[in-house]
């Protein structure tokens, strides 16, 4: 098996379905006749997850895994502070942004604080599609222009306008005829020349479109470009394309749903890795901790246009429990230093990662920002067993990239050395069973 275009990473395989315990068959047709067949599950053999407690969770029967794939609960599963805060507020009051309260201005300047000078101004949503869909609005607003480019393989979200920007759903949802993807740079590639060489990239790209009588409105990138197969370094080669997109007119929007809210360790976010003053950025998964918010935080000029002549409300967005979830979420980065975390045992995961690389011929180049890892297999198929063999050891992490082949590794930022060293080996073990390699 190859990974075919668009189909998602790591995923079962329903036609498996025969060989599962009887609860799991049972289970994956349920599903299959009540949600159809768009749903995914993750791994040959499918988790019931019941409980989860930081970086651990638990499967019906009490098996333990070592979670090293989810980012949504960056601040643990479960974690107390956002357990007790969520509570409470849904106990007090859940209501929406029509009505005056205090806590969603203090956590608006609070978020706000975390970014650069420039960005004064925020709105709030649900998911990163919606953010991402918001910015696209204001920036077209803006500027009175529709083109967008994007990196190659991008997954920018799920509504129509996010997906005909979002190549890494395949062929089957095709491009829009305003957006043109263009490749982000290798892995490994050097400092010095990766950002110039993709800023003209992005300058060919935004030509292309001009000869097709389509300005651009934004160049829209994820700082980390994790569906491109995690482009992490190296840091700073994006600021060149956002320097050329400002100088084609277009706005810079650095989607912040993946590298937010510290998982680099670096930053708090992954623009500022990149040393560049985006113009709108846009946050979702980590921000409550699992609980639905999102945002996008813009230059005040922006927002101030745009809200003042088009009407945009959001029913959930930025609700009075979402924001207790989101408080709670930068009250525990703070408290727990989590970014300083992402930082220490990203470097040491990374370091006993390439030390297990160099001692078996599966993984080849391994690369990461703080927490936010990955580690390059020969295809598809070599990346499905080494994950799969990790699940059976009791340790989760996926697969991702254009075809498949990277490891991803993305635990929730409470990981430890002790988690790292559980992770390493594990992986150490499935790498020295000769059926990993084929
Ligand atoms: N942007 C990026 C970079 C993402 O990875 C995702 C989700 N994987 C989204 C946007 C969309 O976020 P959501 O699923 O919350 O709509």
């Amino acid at each position: 098996m190859t990974l075919g275009s668009g189909a998602m990473p790591n995923s079962f395989d329903p036609s498996a379905a025969a060989g599962l315990p009887e609860r799991d068959a049972g289970l994956v047709a349920r599903r299959r006749r009540a949600l159809g067949p768009g749903y995914k599950l993750l791994y040959r053999r499918p988790l019931e997850l019941v409980r989860g407690d930081g970086v651990l969770v638990y499967d019906r029967d009490g098996a333990e895994y070592l979670d090293a794939y989810n980012n949504v609960p960056c601040v643990g599963h479960s974690e107390p502070t956002v357990v007790a805060a969520v509570a409470a507020q849904m106990a007090a009051l859940n209501t929406n942004t029509r009505y005056l309260a205090e806590p969603i201005l203090d956590y608006a300047e609070r978020l706000l604080a975390t970014h650069d000078t420039g960005l004064e101004t925020l709105m709030l949503a649900t998911t990163g599609s919606e953010a991402n869909d918001l910015a696209l609005r204001i920036a077209r607003h803006a500027t009175g222009a529709t083109g967008v480019v994007v990196s190659a393989h991008a997954y920018h979200g799920l509504t129509s306008a996010i997906a005909e920007l979002s190549p890494s759903l395949g062929a089957k949802e095709p491009l829009g005829l305003h957006v043109r993807a263009v490749a982000p740079p290798d892995p490994g590639e050097d400092a010095a020349t990766a950002g110039p060489a993709f800023a003209r990239r992005v300058a060919a790209a935004i030509d292309d479109l001009e000869r097709h009588g389509v300005r651009t409105a934004a160049v829209l990138m994820d700082s980390l470009f994790a569906s491109d197969g995690l482009r992490s370094g190296p840091a700073g080669f994006l600021a060149p394309v956002a320097a050329v997109a400002r100088a084609r007119g277009a706005l810079f929007v650095a989607d912040e749903v993946q590298s937010g809210f510290a998982r680099t360790g670096e930053a708090m976010w992954g623009y500022q890795r990149h040393g560049l003053a985006p113009d709108l950025v846009t946050m979702g998964k980590p921000m409550g901790n699992g609980v639905p918010i999102a945002g996008v935080a813009a230059r005040a000029d922006l927002i101030e246009r745009f809200g003042s002549q088009v009407r945009y409300f959001n029913t959930f967005g930025g609700n009075t429990v979402a924001i207790a979830a989101a408080t709670a979420v930068l009250d525990v980065l703070e408290r727990d230093g989590l970014q300083a975390n992402a930082r220490a045992v990203g470097a040491y995961l990374l370091d006993g990662l390439t030390r297990v690389a160099a001692g078996a011929g599966v993984l080849r180049a391994v690369r990461g920002a703080g927490l936010y890892l990955a580690a390059d297999c020969a295809d598809a198929d070599v990346a499905g067993r080494v994950v799969n063999g990790l699940r059976e050891r009791g340790v989760l992490i996926s697969a991702a990239g254009p075809d498949g082949a990277s490891l991803k590794i993305r635990p929730p930022l409470p990981f430890t050395e002790r988690h790292a060293d559980r992770l390493l080996g594990a992986l150490a073990d499935v790498l020295a069973d000769p059926a990993t390699e084929g």
